[in-house]
C-alpha cells in the first residue's frame, strides 16, 4: 500500500508539472511572438518614416521650383513645411535608428542639410539677383544631382528595412512554429499522461478490488473459525455437563439417559447408539440409541464388532470397500457410512459407541464422547460395586447390619407419615452352635444361606431382609399390623423348619428358628427401642423353649395376642 502511495504522489507530481508547462508555454509563447511582431511593426514605422521623409523632401522641392518659377513668397510656404517635416522624421528616427546598422541614414541626412542650403542659396539668388541667375544656378545640374543622391540613400535605407522586415516576419513564423511544435508536444505528454493515469487508476482500482477480495476471503476464514470455535465450545460444554451428571448418577437406567440425551445434542444428525458388556462378558447388550437409530441388533457377541476386536476406532466411510463389522450387517448406511469406537476401562473393553453417517471429521469428538462415556459407565460400576459390598453380607447376598441401620430408621419416618404400623423382628437360629460342632463351620454357612433364600422367598419386595450378625437375622415389615407380622413369621418359621439342608452329599438335620416381634409406634418409637423390644421378644422366645414366635412383652401384655408356640422342647 505505501508502494501504490508513493507512486501516488510521483504522478501527482507530474500532474502538476504537466499544468504549470500548459500555463506557461501558452503565455511565454504569446509574449515571444508579441516581441517578434513588436521589432516587425517598429521596422514597418521605420518604413513609413522614411516614405514620409521623402515625400516631404519632395514638397519641400516642388515649393521651391514654384517661388523661382513665380517669385511669390507664397510658394515658399510647402518648403518650410517640408523643412519642418523633415527636422520632425530625422529628429523621431534618430532616436530609433543605429547608425552603425545604416550607415546610409547618416549620409542621408548630410545630403538633405547639403539640400537645404543649396535651396536656400537658390531662393536667395532669386530675391538678390533676379530669376534669370536662380535659374541659371539650377541649369547647373546640382540641385538635381542632390535630389538624386537622397533619393538614392532613402532607397538604401528603404531596402534595409524592408530586407530586416522580411527577416522580422520569418522569426515571427519560426516562432508560430516552435511554439506550434511545443504546444503539440505538450498535449502529446498531456494524453501520456493520462493514459498513464488511466492504467495506474485502474490497476489500484484492481489492487483495491483484489484486497477487497482478500479481506472477505479473511473475513468469511474468520467466521468460519469463530463458528467452528463456538460448536467446540458448545461441544465442550454438553460434554462437561454429561461428565457432571454421570459422576452425579446413582444407576444405570439414569446412566443411559444421560447418555443418550448428550449424544442426541452432540451428534444432531447422526443416528447411534451404544452397546455395553453384559456382566457375563460374552455379549453386549444395547445401552442407549439416539437420532433416529435404527436396531439391527440389540444384542450381538464381542467377536461381531471390528473396533472391539482390535481396541481401537473402526471408520467406515466407504462400504464397498472398508470392512464392516457384522454386527451392522443389514443395515442402510449412508454416504458417510459409519464409526465405532470403543468404550474403554482400565485398558479393557466395556462397550462399543457406534454412530451412523458421521463425517469423519467429527471422529475426535466421537473418541472424546466415547472416553467420557466409559469413565462415566466404569466410575458407576464400581461405585455400585462398592456399594454393593457395603451393604450386602457376601455370605447369604442379604443387606447387612450397615443397611438395615440406613433404612430402617427411614422406614419409621414413612411409617409415621403414613400413620401406619410396621414390624421389627429380630430371627436367631436354634442351637446353630450345634451345627458348627457337629458338621463343620462350612456346614453352617450352608444353613446360614439356605435361610436366607428363604426369607427372601417368603417377605415381600417392599420388606427388609437382613442378617444382624452372625445367625441372627432382622425383618423389616413396613405396613404391617402385629396380626400379619405374626402369621408372615409363623410362616417363615415352619418354611425353615422343613427345610432340607444337604451338605456332604447328606442331609444337616432339622434347623429351627426362634423369632421376637416388635411393632411400631406401639413398642416404641425410635429404631434402638424397637431392635431392644424384639431383643427382648426373642430372648422370651428362646426361654419358653425356641421355635417359637414372640411377640414384645408390653404388646403381648396390653393386646393379650395368641402365642403360637410349637414345642419340641
Ligand atoms: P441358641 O439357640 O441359644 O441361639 O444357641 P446357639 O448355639 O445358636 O447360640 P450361640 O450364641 O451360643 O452360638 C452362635 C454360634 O454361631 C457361635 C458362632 O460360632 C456361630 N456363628 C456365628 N456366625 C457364624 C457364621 O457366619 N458361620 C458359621 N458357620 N457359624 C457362625
Ligand atoms: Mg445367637
Ligand atoms: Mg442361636
Amino acid at each position: 500500500m505505501t508502494k501504490t502511495a508513493s507512486q501516488l504522489r510521483s504522478r501527482f507530481g507530474l500532474i502538476i508539472i504537466m499544468l504549470v508547462l500548459n500555463i506557461l508555454v501558452p503565455l511565454s509563447s504569446t509574449t515571444w511572438v508579441k516581441a517578434g511582431i513588436d521589432e516587425y511593426e517598429v521596422l514597418e514605422s521605420h518604413l513609413q518614416k522614411i516614405e514620409r521623409l521623402i515625400s516631404a523632401v519632395k514638397d519641400g522641392e516642388t515649393g521651391q521650383r514654384g517661388f523661382i518659377l513665380t517669385g511669390r513668397e507664397d510658394y515658399l510656404t510647402p518648403l518650410f513645411q517640408g523643412y519642418a517635416e523633415v527636422d520632425h522624421l530625422l529628429g523621431s528616427l534618430k532616436g530609433e535608428i543605429d547608425p552603425k546598422e545604416y550607415p546610409e541614414f547618416v549620409a542621408l541626412q548630410a545630403q538633405i542639410a547639403e539640400q537645404r542650403t543649396y535651396w536656400n542659396q537658390v531662393i536667395q539668388l532669386h530675391r538678390d539677383k533676379g530669376q534669370a541667375e536662380a535659374i541659371a544656378r539650377i541649369r547647373a545640374g546640382e540641385g538635381k544631382r542632390l535630389m538624386d543622391t537622397v533619393r538614392q540613400e532613402v532607397a538604401g535605407i528603404e531596402g534595409r528595412i524592408q530586407q530586416q522586415s522580411l527577416l522580422a516576419s520569418q522569426k515571427i513564423e519560426l516562432r508560430r512554429q516552435i511554439i506550434l511544435i511545443a504546444l503539440l508536444m505538450i498535449a502529446l505528454l498531456d494524453l501520456i499522461l493520462i493514459a498513464i493515469l488511466y492504467k495506474f487508476t485502474f490497476r489500484v482500482l484492481d489492487e483495491t478490488k483484489t484486497s477487497e477480495n482478500r479481506l472477505m476471503e479473511l473475513s468469511e476464514q474468520l467466521s468460519r473459525g469463530m463458528l467452528e470455535l463456538e460448536r467446540r465450545n458448545h461441544e465442550t460444554v454438553l460434554m462437561s455437563r454429561m461428565a457432571s451428571a454421570l459422576h452425579s448418577t446413582t444407576d444405570f437406567p439414569e446412566c443411559y439417559d444421560i447418555i443418550t440425551r448428550f449424544a442426541s445434542q452432540l451428534f444432531s444428525n447422526a443416528p447411534g447408539c451404544i452397546h455395553l458388556y453384559h456382566p457375563s462378558r460374552d455379549v453386549l447388550e444395547l445401552a442407549g440409541a439416539w437420532n433416529g437409530w435404527e436396531s439391527a441388533k440389540s444384542l450381538f457377541e464381542p467377536h461381531q464388532c471390528w473396533s472391539v476386536r482390535r481396541g481401537q476406532t473402526h471408520s467406515v466411510q466407504d462400504t464397498s470397500k472398508d470392512l464392516i463389522c457384522p454386527h451392522m450387517a443389514g443395515l442402510t448406511l449412508g454416504a458417510n457410512g459409519y464409526v465405532c469406537v470403543p468404550l474403554m476401562a482400565q485398558g479393557e473393553p466395556i462397550g462399543v459407541l457406534t454412530l451412523c453417517n458421521h463425517p469423519s471429521t467429527g471422529i475426535e469428538l466421537a473418541e472424546a464422547f466415547a472416553e467420557q462415556v466409559s469413565l462415566g459407565v466404569a466410575n458407576l460400576a464400581l461405585r455400585e460395586s462398592l456399594r454393593h459390598q457395603s451393604i450386602i453380607d457376601s455370605l447369604t447376598g442379604l443387606h447387612n447390619r450397615r443397611f438395615l441401620d440406613e433404612t430402617i430408621s427411614r422406614e419409621l419416618l414413612r411409617a409415621g407419615r403414613n400413620q401406619s404400623t410396621t414390624a421389627i423382628v429380630l430371627l436367631d437360629v436354634d442351637h446353630f452352635k450345634r451345627f458348627n460342632d457337629t458338621h463343620g463351620h462350612e456346614a453352617g454357612d450352608a444353613v446360614l444361606r439356605h435361610l436366607a433364600v428363604e426369607m427372601k422367598r417368603l417377605v415381600r419386595a417392599s420388606d427388609l431382609a437382613c442378617r444382624f450378625g452372625g445367625e441372627e437375622f432382622a425383618l423389616v415389615l413396613p405396613e404391617c399390623t402385629h396380626a400379619g407380622a405374626v402369621a408372615r413369621c409363623e410362616a417363615l418359621r415352619e418354611a425353615v423348619s422343613r427345610m432340607q439342608v444337604m451338605y456332604g452329599g447328606s442331609p444337616l438335620g432339622p434347623v429351627t428358628i426362634s423369632m421376637g416381634i416388635a411393632m411400631y409406634p406401639q413398642n416404641g418409637q425410635k429404631a434402638d427401642e424397637l431392635l431392644q423390644a424384639a431383643d427382648k421378644a426373642l430372648y422370651e422366645a428362646k426361654r419358653l423353649g425356641r421355635n417359637r414366635v414372640c411377640m414384645s412383652e408390653s404388646l403381648s401384655a396390653s393386646q393379650a395376642l395368641p402365642s403360637h408356640p410349637v414345642g419340641r422342647g
